[in-house]
């Protein structure tokens, strides 16, 4: 992959915790194994994001399907863009040291989508969260307007589509900040000193739970 600092996922996790984020860049050996029920609800999710996939668009482009390493990701984006690819899944751009993949990147009418694809019900403050970090790198990279939506489940084997451009906007002050202050915590030597609370287990259970507990 190209050179960055951070990605998505580690973004997700200092929005939770910092210490978690510093675990997860320099330390991720120290994580809990995934258990059977997190192996089947990331099955779950990938077979959501396929179908949805296939039915919306069917002639896309599909990075992580071309590339022979994970390396090659972001170059074969900025290629298909050359090649004026109107429709792009796994679409991984690097902007400020942050290393984002779209679900979908997708182009009608001359303006430019950005999809997430969530296989849940019910829209949660980390869905935005998520989709914000992927439209400030992806404008940042593109320098075009976009337009920014969730796919959810709806719950009758179908998906509901929210426009959340607005929300995600209203973000992005927000996100920059992130980014400083995760830099920031990243170039320390120590891991950060954080209190063990609720929020190891919210908004998910956190990846280093068992390590941060295992001294009580
Ligand atoms: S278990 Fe709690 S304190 Fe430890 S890294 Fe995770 S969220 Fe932070």
């Amino acid at each position: 992959m190209s050179n960055y600092l951070f990605s998505k996922t580690a973004y997700i996790k200092g929005v939770q915790c910092l210490k978690q984020l510093y675990l997860y860049k320099y330390h991720y050996k120290l994580q809990d194994p995934l258990s059977p029920e997190t192996l089947a609800k990331f099955k779950g999710g990938h077979d959501f994001e396929d179908a949805y996939r296939a039915s919306n668009f069917p002639f896309a482009v599909d990075i992580e399907k071309i590339a022979k390493n994970r390396n090659a990701y972001a170059s074969l984006t900025k290629k298909a863009l050359q090649k004026q690819v109107a429709d792009i899944f796994e679409a991984t751009f690097v902007h400020q040291d942050v290393l984002v993949m779209n679900d979908v990147l997708t182009r009608s009418s001359g303006k430019w989508e950005i999809q997430e694809i969530k296989n849940s019900s019910e829209l949660k403050p980390t869905h935005i969260q998520d989709i914000a970090l992927q439209y400030f790198v992806t404008k940042g990279v593109l320098r075009k307007e976009l337009d920014a939506k969730l796919i959810l489940n709806d719950g009758k084997n179908g998906y509901k589509i929210l426009d959340v451009t607005t929300e995600v906007k209203e973000l992005q002050p927000n996100i920059e900040a992130n980014i400083k202050r995760f830099k920031n915590i990243l170039s320390q030597n120590d891991i950060p000193k954080v209190t063990i609370g609720n929020h190891c287990e919210d908004p998910y259970k956190c990846s280093f739970f068992g390590y941060c507990h295992k001294s009580l």
